[in-house]
């Protein structure tokens, strides 16, 4: 089934100057790009976007949500709205598990960062893992609404429309 992501590269992929690097790896697996820009989130913004969407203080405390919303606001980032078959899990599958330490090796978070919860915690450091996913298709229809209007998505057709079964040679 198609679907629609968003993406955020949070601050530390905006200040590390990989932004390039990390969108190439959505490009390269064929993930369609339907929109893209540059902000500086408000705290009301990640206010709805992790806590009344994520539920993020409900699951991690009210510290983690907290803690979290000032990484956010410590500079732009650069979100996206990607398109493809399955894309959400498949975004998820790249961008790897939230703590870097656990994260598996050719995931973003695995190839890019190391930090563990531990050491975070216990040295007041922010959890800097360079990528924010859509976690369900629930998340991420309300995720893209948030952060798009319907005009910046531009809803172009995929390219894989083009190799259905049956399709007939044109020589
Ligand atoms: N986070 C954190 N400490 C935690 C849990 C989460 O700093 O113990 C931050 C981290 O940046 C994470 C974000 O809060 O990416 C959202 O948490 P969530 O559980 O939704 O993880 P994600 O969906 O990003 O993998
Ligand atoms: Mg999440």
């Amino acid at each position: 089934m198609l679907q629609k992501t968003l993406i955020v590269l949070k601050p530390d992929a905006v200040k590390r100057n990989i932004v390039g690097e990390l969108i190439s790896r959505f490009e390269k697996v064929g993930l369609h790009l339907q929109a893209m820009k540059m902000i500086q989130p408000t705290e009301e913004h990640l206010y709805d976007h992790y806590e009344t969407i994520g539920q993020l203080a409900s699951r991690r405390g009210e510290e983690i949500l907290k803690i979290n919303t000032d990484f956010m606001r410590s500079g732009p980032v650069i979100a996206m709205v990607r398109e493809g078959v399955e894309a959400i899990e498949v975004v998820r599958k790249m961008v790897g598990s939230t703590e870097p330490k656990s994260a598996l090796p050719g995931t973003i978070r695995g190839d890019y960062s190391h930090l563990s919860f531990g050491y975070t915690d216990k040295n007041n450091a922010w959890l800097t893992n360079l990528v924010h996913a859509s976690a369900t298709p629930e998340e991420a229809e309300k995720e893209v609404s948030l952060w798009f209007a319907q005009a910046e998505i531009y809803d172009h057709e995929m390219e894989a429309h083009q190799f259905k079964r049956g399709h007939k040679k044109s020589h």
